[in-house]
This record gives C-alpha cells, structure tokens and sequence, in this order.
C-alpha cells in the first residue's frame, strides 16, 4: 500500500507540474478561515448551521446535514434508509471503492451491475434483472458529474419499492432537465474532499426527505446522543463522531458563492479539450485511433473530470506506460477508477472483473487528465498534443 510521501511523490513531482486536479482558494477564503479561528469557536457551529442553511437553500428548501467527508455521509444515508444484514444494494463497479465499502460496512451486500460504456456509468437498463427479494436500495455514482438517467432511475424505485441513494460526491452543480442533482429525489450524498468541485478540505452533506431524517442524521454523526445539556444526558442508537467543524464550513460557504465561475471554466475547458484532441488526432493522421472521449454534455454535468479511454487494442502499451510518458512532459493524470470487483477484499467475497466485463475494460483503460479552474487554455493544448503524441508513438494501426 503507498505510504502517504509515495503518494506525495506521484502527484507533486517536479516543477513546473500540472496536477490532475488542484483546489481554487482565494484570499476572501484564507481570510474567512482566518476569522473563525480568532472567534473562539472552531468545531461545529455557527458556520456549520449558516452552511447547511445555505446548501438547504441551494437545494429547494430540501433539508441538508453536514458531515466529516463523503464516506460517512454515504455511511449515514445507507442507516437512514434502515439498510444492513442480510440486504442487497445495486451499485456501479467503476467507482472509488468508499461506494461499495460503505455498504459492506452496514452489513450489507454490493450487487455490481455493469456500467454504459458511452456514459461510464451503472447500465440501468440491466438493473431489473439483478433485483432480488433482499434487494433494498439502488446506489448509483455520477461519474466525472454526468448525471444517470434520472427518470429511469426513479422509476426503477418506484416500480420496485427501492430506495435510492445517489453517490453524487462528484455531481455537486450538476443537473437533470434544469433540476439541481440533490434538489430532487430520495437521500442525495455530496463529497466535499480536496479534489472535487466545490471542497471543505474534506467533507460531505446528505439531502433528505424531511426533518425526521434529518434529526437522525444528527444524531448517528454524534454518538446518538439524545439530549445532552442541563438534564443530563442520553444515547439510544450507536452513533459516530461525524461531524464537520466550523473551519470547513467556512471554506464551503465561500466555494459556494464561486461555484458558478468555477463551473462556466470548467465548461469551457472541456470544449477545449474535445476541440483540441481532435484537431490533433486528425492532423496526426490518427482517426482511425479509437480513443473513446467523454459524452459531449454541456448542460448536465458539471465537468468533475475529463476522462478518456485508451484504445489498448490498438496500441503497442499499457495504461501506466502512457501515463509515465505524460507525467515526463510534466502532466499529472489519475485513473478513476479499476473495477472494485478486482480488489482483493472483493475477489475474496467472490466477485470477478469479468462479470461486468464493460466495466471490466473501462477500469482497465480509462485516464483521467487534468481538469481545474485554474487551468490556462495552453494547459489544454500541451496535454492534447502529449496525449496524441504518445498514441502516435505506440499506434499498431
Ligand atoms: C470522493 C468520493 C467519495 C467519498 O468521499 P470522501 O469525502 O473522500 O469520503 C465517494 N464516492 C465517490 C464517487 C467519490 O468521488
């Protein structure tokens, strides 16, 4: 397993480097971080309570809790929904692992239905046929931010009677037919870790469906206090310490009043890079090369990242070979991810890549290049030069 300095190494390697990804802070940030630690209180609390006051106003007035990190949001949604031993939930392969570990840790069983391999994420036109009588919840992923089928996704929970748990760790600012992801639907779970759209450092939210859920949340992110104040004290459920303090609320509420400047970057990068790798390609004499670009979503995503997939088929070498190369011409790239079904803990429960054998392809050759607000227009056109200039070098066809 890498330490966390081998980690360091891969992804802040030599100056001038472009990362993958890299959080935006500007100075109103460091100043409003600044402030709450001179105010005296720095854990959980007024800017906790201001930014789920406001995150619940950004989702319609649908009631929104706060927590540690996306993990423990996913935990606690998972508990809400009453899910555990002896169930089953239907989830994408091609995730980071905390989506199916969350649900092996209530106790329950991930059921891996394949992916689309045009959208990358869970095929719900497959999801029907792996419903069983323990089947208690859907828990699809917005890869990248592109939204699923959302009308068939609920309407799959409709006609089943299956709650819905959205990993939209990476769909924060995405949306459905003009609707907010989160601002509609069952219970909605958002990451606010460093690499995603809009970042608390680390941190998560959950959207819920009324106050009950929500005094719930509450209570498994502290210990499953009751009451605690002058009449004593008392703790019926086993809770956890789950809360998000006031330093990364703060951060988050000023995130979020970027949001929208961040999102219209990223769009445009994005349009950049089909442009670029395309002219490239062409000029290249390359078009017979079948690097698999993302779906050509302005509207609904919200751009998290910007993945391809490399045509392995046709080249003389593997993913990391590509990489190498690139991280040599100073980009960073990421893969997002191998199939979960291949990871040790996994393959010892049974489960086998080739099940899903789209998702077993993807995990295997998809790249994530780098993608961020900061990002200058030249970035976009070194990497597309870099990229086809490799693909040329190692191209069968
Ligand atoms: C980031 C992420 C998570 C987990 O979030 P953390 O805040 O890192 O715990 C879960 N699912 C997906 C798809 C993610 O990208």
């Amino acid at each position: 397993m890498p330490n966390l300095s081998e980690l360091l190494n891969l992804y802040m390697s030599s100056e001038p480097f472009l990362p993958f990804t890299r959080p935006s802070f500007d100075q109103e940030t460091i100043d409003a971080v600044a402030a709450v630690l001179r105010s005296g209180w720095v854990t959980s609390g007024p800017k906790l309570l201001e930014f789920e006051t406001t995150l619940s106003e950004y989702f319609h007035g649908r009631p929104v809790r706060c927590f540690a990190n996306g993990t423990a949001t996913m935990r606690i949604a998972l508990q809400i929904a009453g899910i555990g031993i002896g169930d089953e939930v239907i989830t994408t392969p091609i995730s980071w692992v905390a989506t199916s570990n969350v649900i092996l840790g209530v106790g329950a069983k991930p059921i891996f239905v394949d992916i689309d391999a045009v959208t990358r994420n869970i095929d719900l036109n497959k999801v029907s046929a792996a419903i069983t009588p323990k089947t208690r919840a859907i828990m699809p992923v917005h890869l990248a931010g592109l939204p699923v089928d959302m009308d068939q996704l609920y309407a799959l929970s409709k006609q089943n009677n299956l709650r819905i748990i959205e990993d939209a760790a990476q769909a924060f600012g995405s949306q459905w037919k003009g609707e907010r992801i989160g601002s509609f639907g069952d219970l909605v779970s958002f990451s606010f870790q460093a690499n995603k759209n809009l970042t608390t450092i680390e941190g998560g939210c959950l959207v819920l469906n009324n106050i009950n859920e929500a005094k719930f949340a509450e209570k498994l992110r502290l210990q499953g206090l009751t009451r605690q104040g002058m009449d004593g004290m008392d703790v019926d459920i086993l809770g956890g310490k789950d809360n998000l303090t006031d330093i990364n609320a703060v951060i988050g509420l000023q995130q979020l009043k970027k949001l929208s400047t961040y999102q219209a970057r990223r769009v445009v990068l994005a349009r950049r890079y089909f442009n670029a790798i395309r002219e490239k390609l062409k000029s290249t004499g390359l078009h017979n090369l079948h690097l698999e670009l993302p779906v050509e979503n302005f509207i609904d995503s919200n751009w998290h990242m910007f993945q391809v997939v490399l045509p392995l088929e046709q080249l003389n070498c593997d993913r990391a070979q590509v990489m190498t190369e690139l991280k040599d011409l100073g980009i960073g790239t990421g893969v997002h991810y191998p199939a979960i079904t291949g990871f040790t803990l996994y393959k010892d429960q049974g489960y086998k890549t080739l099940d899903t054998p789209v998702a077993e392809r993807i995990g295997r050759s998809i790249l994530t290049l780098p993608l961020f607000p900061d990002m200058a227009d030249e970035d976009i056109d070194r990497i597309a030069s870099g990229i086809v200039g490799i693909l040329k070098k190692y191209s069968k066809i």
